[in-house]
């Protein structure tokens, strides 16, 4: 079939490329001119695992990229909504992008005979698709639902392993208005061995808003207990891998530590507590889910300061930048709270990660940032370790070359010897 995907990030790229590698041809829109020049070169935009290949496997026949609307719409049967839906100031979701992208689908859809079916794959609050997209392509068409095709189906692919997420799905949720648009959306997916849950489009948009809430309640659910069994002298590792073996609860997403970031768990869960107070709701739980998780990186200066006394002029080494390992993405990484904190008591921050060193470098110029951990600990009064790369979990003769070996661990990834005065945040 013939798709096109509007908005190339992460979300947008992946699909194309992986859209292709089922067969399908597709067209990239984006109002980015680098980007779209990128893909038609084969270059992806972001860094994914496994996407530089397929990309560069389909560019020239299956795969390009234009930032006419017009064209993608007249070319391919059916379009992905997948532009950014940040959150607001107030942390409510943000969908002028999304109204922006659903204006250019409808101009386009104008000018075009046939049947087309519209996707929002964006991760939108219950109701977005049925009462803010499909009224403004309505509008912008001059056609009714039912001329064209309207359905919803939310991403659930993880940063870093957005490849294969992508072609090893656990679940694929189709939400339509009716039966023609959502078998449409279906079949893009029958070469995937995993079954479809058919539903309808405020259901869909749930589904994914209660997925992202449920594995950040189980983190922030989980850096509570260890902050208590910090407290206790209880290794919380432990007491999670006991209770983790009760089926009803799982092995998955128990590990305390700094908190979670990206671009997805804070803003979807922001996003939800939003909608719930809208509609007159006051989501309590969520709203601690947030709050919990929001003093992890403080705690980790707190153990700092313990330890160090004044932080002021101390030279502090952050290793890993980047929200979770695997990518070079540091939206709402725990590193940027720690590093402002550290700033602001007046520390020198030597920074080190093994892909995100350049985009936090636009965040903050004033730290050093270093091309291997063990020049960026050269002479550090202490080491905070934020991200879950592998690489790290290695580390231990490189702490030698601290000014002061304390190394405060909020992965859980270290095992360092016994010279060093090794503090874990939560255990
Ligand atoms: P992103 O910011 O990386 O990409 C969005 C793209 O849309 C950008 O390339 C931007 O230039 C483009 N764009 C902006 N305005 C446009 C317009 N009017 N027309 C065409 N393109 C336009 O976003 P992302 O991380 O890919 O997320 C997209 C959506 O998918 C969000 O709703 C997000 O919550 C959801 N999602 C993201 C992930 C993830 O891991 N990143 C996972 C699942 C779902």
């Amino acid at each position: 079939m013939k798709i096109s995907v509007i908005g190339t990030g992460y979300v947008g790229t992946v699909s194309g490329a992986c859209f292709a590698e089922l067969g399908h041809n597709v067209i990239c829109v984006d109002v980015d001119k680098t980007k779209i020049d990128q893909i038609n070169a084969g270059i992806p935009p972001i860094y994914e695992e496994g996407l530089s290949e397929l990309l560069k496997k389909h560019s020239a026949h299956r795969i390009s990229a234009t930032s006419d609307y017009d064209f993608a719409v007249m070319n391919s049967d059916v379009s992905f909504i997948c532009v950014g839906t940040p959150s607001d100031h107030e942390g409510n979701i943000d969908l002028g992008i999304v109204r922006a992208a659903s204006a250019s689908l409808g101009d386009a859809l104008k000018k075009k005979k046939g049947y087309h079916v519209i996707v929002v794959k964006s991760t939108v609050v219950p109701e977005t698709t049925e009462k803010v997209v499909l009224p403004i392509i309505e509008k912008h068409s001059g056609k009714r639902a039912g001329e064209f095709g309207i359905a919803m189906n939310p991403e659930f692919l993880r940063e870093g392993k957005a490849v294969h997420d992508f072609m090893h799905p656990d679940k694929i949720v189709v939400g339509s208005l009716d039966k023609r648009s959502g078998d449409i959306v279906a079949s893009l997916y029958s070469g995937l061995p995993c079954e479809i849950t058919r539903t309808n489009p405020r259901t869909a948009e749930m589904i994914k808003y209660v997925n992202n809430s449920f594995l950040a309640t189980k983190i922030s659910f989980s850096n509570e207990v260890g902050n208590i069994c910090k407290e206790l002298g209880i290794d919380t590792y432990e007491v999670m891998k006991a209770v983790g073996k009760d089926f009803r609860i799982g092995t998955h997403f128990l590990n305390s530590g700094a908190g979670f970031g990206g671009s997805c768990f804070p803003k979807d869960v922001k996003a939800l507590i939003g909608k719930a107070q809208e509609i007159g709701y006051e989501p309590q739980l969520l709203k601690s889910v947030i709050a919990v998780n929001e003093k992890q990186p403080s705690r980790m200066v707190k153990l700092l300061k313990d330890r160090l006394g004044s932080i002021k002029g101390k030279k502090i080494t952050v290793l890993g930048l980047a929200f979770k390992n695997d990518t070079d993405d540091i939206r709402e990484s725990r590193s940027i709270q720690v590093i402002k904190e550290l700033l602001d008591n007046g520390s020198k921050v030597l920074a080190y990660d093994p892909m995100a060193n350049e985009n936090m470098k636009k965040l903050f110029g004033n730290v050093e940032y270093h091309d291997s951990a063990v020049d960026a600990l050269s002479g550090a009064d202490a080491c905070l370790l934020m991200t879950e790369w592998e690489e790290f979990r290695q580390l231990d003769k490189e702490f030698q070359v601290m000014k002061k070996r304390l190394v405060i661990d909020g992965r859980h990834m270290l095992t360092p010897g016994k010279d060093i005065e090794y503090v874990g945040l939560c255990w």
